[in-house]
């Protein structure tokens, strides 16, 4: 994950590890993904619909961007994250634990 630098789902990463050691299977991948996340090496990120994809966690916060037309994955931060969080969770008087933002659209090359 770390070589890759990218957003990854575990079918990728499956394909990826089966190049390198043709004896793993896929249940050994969720099985350290799940082991990973909850010593919190990794975060999981749901990026469109279903697709769950898995990166090194970081110490920065950071949202995405996803393009519809190439897939490619760009993570962005604004100060204003933060304060859209506060603000919904004082209107709501809840208390949040996780915030995904997530927006899909395209890229500039896949836009024009
Ligand atoms: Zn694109
Ligand atoms: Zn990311």
């Amino acid at each position: 994950m770390e070589a890759a630098g990218t957003h990854l789902d575990a079918k990728e990463l499956y394909r990826r590890a089966s190049e390198k050691d043709a004896g793993i299977s896929l249940a050994t991948v969720y099985r350290n993904l799940r082991l990973f996340r909850e010593q919190g090496l990794i975060e999981e990120r749901r990026l469109g619909q279903l697709r769950c994809t898995y990166e090194i966690k970081r110490s920065g916060e950071h949202q995405h961007l996803r393009c519809r037309g190439c897939g490619r994955v760009i993570e962005f931060q604004s100060p204003l994250v933060r304060q859209l969080l506060a603000e919904v969770q004082q209107r709501n008087d809840f208390f949040a634990t996780k915030m995904e933002l997530y927006l899909e659209g395209y890229c500039r090359q896949c836009k024009e």
